[in-house]
């Protein structure tokens, strides 16, 4: 269900001819710029609602099928397909009237746009009531992720609470003639009951994953609701996440640096070798390409290594001994432009 009443190619800022490469570079560029981490106050509260939205037109415009049903439907191109489905389910006989589900099961689907809704989805749901059934109520429960969960994806086991038949008096709720003392008269109980949830990799932060009839149970042969799993990125203490992206600082000596060095660095899998070059500026940014977390059109995004300059925290004699050769040399001040500036006012 759309958030947004804008136009996703407008959102992205592409033509409606955009190549997938365009769309890719655009929505890329527009993350770093609208990523709610790099914004604070009011602003912070602006840019959750672009990155929102410029996450959802990404994920409908990066997926080639959902694209083109969203340039023959527009906004509504979700109930379109709901539709399609119906008539080709009733068409095939499957379900008969009324017993069709119109969207597909979580086992058998594969389909992103089954398990995936935006947080602010706003899901309007086509009526509770069927006839005299009545669908059973949605419940909603969050899931936190580590960034590694995110890498590998997870399953996650949920704990959920919901009426069972009494067992005391079959559900009755009364026994010879006086209230059942097991449920008080109502003749259900409160079970626990644990289930698994698969979240695929490279899910984004605020997402929700719904689960298809995993909710309450139905009443007279309605069907059970759906589980809703809010997806919820824990921070990392090593790792800084933008959008696919991840960002981590690297501690580098000054000579490694100046003179270059192979060094190891860390990655959310296994660390990897790599190359300082020489003369390497002291904010210098190396990028591990495709070492970062999935992304929704299926590719990687990128690991940032940023270079921080740390001197011993304390000197040898033999070390000292290097400096002063060092300063016997003739340098620039470093201070000249900051001097300037400040005298500029
Ligand atoms: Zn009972």
């Amino acid at each position: 269900m759309a958030t947004t009443s804008r136009d996703y190619y407008q959102v992205l800022g592409v033509p409606r001819s955009a190549s997938a490469e365009d769309i890719k570079k655009a929505y890329r560029r527009l993350a770093r710029q609208y990523h709610p981490d790099l914004h604070t106050g009011g602003k912070k509260v602006e840019m959750e609602k672009k990155f929102k939205e410029l996450n959802e037109a990404h994920e409908v415009l990066s997926d080639p099928d959902k694209r083109k049903k969203y340039d023959q439907y527009g906004a509504d191109w979700e109930q379109a397909e709901a539709y399609e489905r119906a008539r080709q389910q009733a068409g095939a006989g499957a379900g008969g009237f009324g017993g069709a589900d119109m969207r597909g099961g979580f086992a058998g689907g594969g389909d992103f746009s089954d398990i995936f809704e935006n947080l602010f989805g706003g899901r309007t749901r086509a009526g509770a009531t069927r006839g005299f059934a009545v669908q059973g109520e949605d419940l909603e429960t969050e899931a936190d992720l580590t960034l590694r969960e995110v890498l590998t994806g997870v399953t996650k086991r949920v704990t959920l609470r919901e009426p069972e038949s009494c067992p005391t008096c079959q559900g009755g709720g009364r026994l010879k003639g006086r209230p059942c003392p097991t449920c008080l008269g109502s003749g259900s109980v409160m079970e626990s009951k644990t289930i698994e949830v698969r979240i695929p990799a490279g899910v984004q932060d605020g997402t929700r994953v719904r689960v298809a009839g995993k909710g309450q149970p139905g009443m007279n042969g309605g069907r059970r609701g759906d589980l809703y799993l809010h997806v919820h990125i824990l921070p990392d203490p090593v790792f800084r996440q933008q959008g696919s992206d991840l960002h981590v600082t690297l501690p580098v000596w000054p000579w490694e640096a100046a003179l270059g060095a192979e060094v190891m660095a860390p990655t959310l899998g296994e660390p990897v070798r790599v190359k300082i070059p020489p003369g390497s500026k002291a904010d210098g940014k190396l990028r591990l390409k495709g070492k970062g977390l999935p992304t929704a059109a299926g590719g990687h995004g990128d690991l940032f290594l940023h270079l921080h300059i740390v001197m011993p925290s304390s000197l040898s004699d033999e070390e000292r001994k290097h400096y002063e050769q060092l300063k016997r040399l003739r340098h620039d001040d470093p201070r000249v432009d900051l001097l300037a500036a400040a005298q500029r006012g």
